[in-house]
């Protein structure tokens, strides 16, 4: 049996755990492993300010509120995404204006993005699907022509770039995943990355209950109260722990999965070749991370029924993101803008296949043989 994921272990977090627990004695959030897992984030990544979340949505909920939005404002993303990249804003009271994606990187298409501004419009979520980023540059001209934050969903973006740009550290805003799904996690945890220095000090109040509570421990005011709206968004010293082990072994981790990538790219493209799939398109200024590795069926029918056949030869396959805008939920707090040429029908197309750090490549070469099958390319 080929499991769709199975979660990255690096051997070394037990080693952290156990210092938290018998040294460090400290295991609320804020303390030695949160500030070392943030200093890599700051020096690796280039990024002025990171905070430790729970997870990624607490992040894009901390960036909704720092981004002030509320009642009457529309926020623009895509309709393929994670319920967390919309939920954030509505939470506030945004509408959403779903924009369609690309056919080729299954992220939003830039080109509609301007056609999709009025005057509510408050913000740009983009999303960087599969740790492929956004066509950034375009996006960055738009916000800055009317005045709109961007917040980067980066959730699967750890490691990639854009033009040399970590993801995350490109928008206003950005935020990282480390649910146990995503190539480095800690169980449940997330980041925010603020890449405006204006924005800093609110995002550490809201992180602290909405208290002043940082500033007091860096002493600069003598007693902590409360200051503005806030939650609880601190990932615990544990985690922290966790993370840290993982992020330590981010170069050799990320290696590893882009050579699987490319082992599956190269074996995959015969069936691409005869026109039976279809594979992903990396744009050439993006460095990836290889966070997944998906191909496209013909559609929704030959998809269903190549799961099923995979199943029975012992290979996970699964797919995600019912488009937003087709739910119940979608359509009273969003609306789609313009066509929906892409976003419903690629959604039904793609099927993701194993993708972990410790798959190999016979096991690579198992799935593509059994995908060889279900076209009588045996
Ligand atoms: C995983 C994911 C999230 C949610 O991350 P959590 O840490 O589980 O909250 C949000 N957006 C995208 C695009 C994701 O892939």
């Amino acid at each position: 049996m080929i499991p769709f994921h199975k979660p990255l272990v690096t051997g070394i977090e037990m080693n952290y755990l156990r210092q938290v627990i018998e040294t460090n004695n400290q295991f609320s959030g804020d303390h030695t492993f949160t500030k070392k897992c943030s200093q890599w984030f700051q020096q690796n990544l280039s990024c002025p300010k990171v905070l430790l979340t729970p997870s990624c949505t607490h992040a894009l909920e901390m960036a909704a509120i720092l981004a002030n939005i509320g009642p009457d404002d529309e926020v623009i993303m895509p309709s393929y995404t994670f319920v967390s990249t919309a939920n954030a804003f509505v939470l506030r009271g945004a509408k959403i204006v779903f924009v369609d994606i690309r056919k080729d990187t299954m992220n939003i298409d830039e080109h509609l993005l301007e056609g999709a501004v009025t005057e509510k419009t408050k913000a740009i979520a983009v999303v960087h699907y599969a740790g492929v980023s956004c066509e950034m540059a375009a996006v960055l001209k738009i916000a800055e022509k009317y005045n709109l934050l961007v917040i980067e969903d980066a959730a699967q973006g750890l490691m990639s770039t854009y033009k040399g740009k970590a993801l995350g550290t490109i928008g206003d805003l950005g935020c990282f995943s480390f649910h146990e799904t995503k190539n480095y996690h800690c169980g449940e945890g997330g980041a925010l990355l603020i890449n405006r220095q204006d924005l800093i000090e609110r995002a550490e109040i809201i992180r602290e209950k909405g208290t002043n509570r940082s500033k007091f421990f860096r002493g600069h005011v003598d007693k902590y109260t409360w200051v503005d709206i806030g939650s609880s968004y601190l990932m615990s010293e544990l985690n922290a722990a966790f993370l840290f082990a993982q992020l330590e072994a981010a170069k050799e981790v990320n290696k590893e999965r882009l050579s699987l990538w490319e082992h599956y790219h190269e074996r995959m493209s015969p069936l691409k070749n005869s026109g039976l799939i279809e594979l992903p398109h990396i744009p050439e200024e993006c460095l990836h991370n290889a966070h997944m590795f998906y191909i496209k069926l013909k559609d929704i029918d030959e998809r269903t029924r190549l799961i099923d056949y995979l199943k029975k030869n012992g290979v996970g396959a699964v797919f995600h993101y019912i488009p937003l805008h087709s739910t119940e939920i979608g359509k009273s707090v969003g609306r789609f803008h313009g066509q929906d040429t892409f976003t419903t029908t690629e959604s039904e197309r793609l099927l993701r296949l194993p993708m972990f750090n410790g798959l190999n490549r016979e096991e690579i070469n198992t799935v593509v043989q059994s995908i060889r099958g279900f076209f009588n390319q045996g």
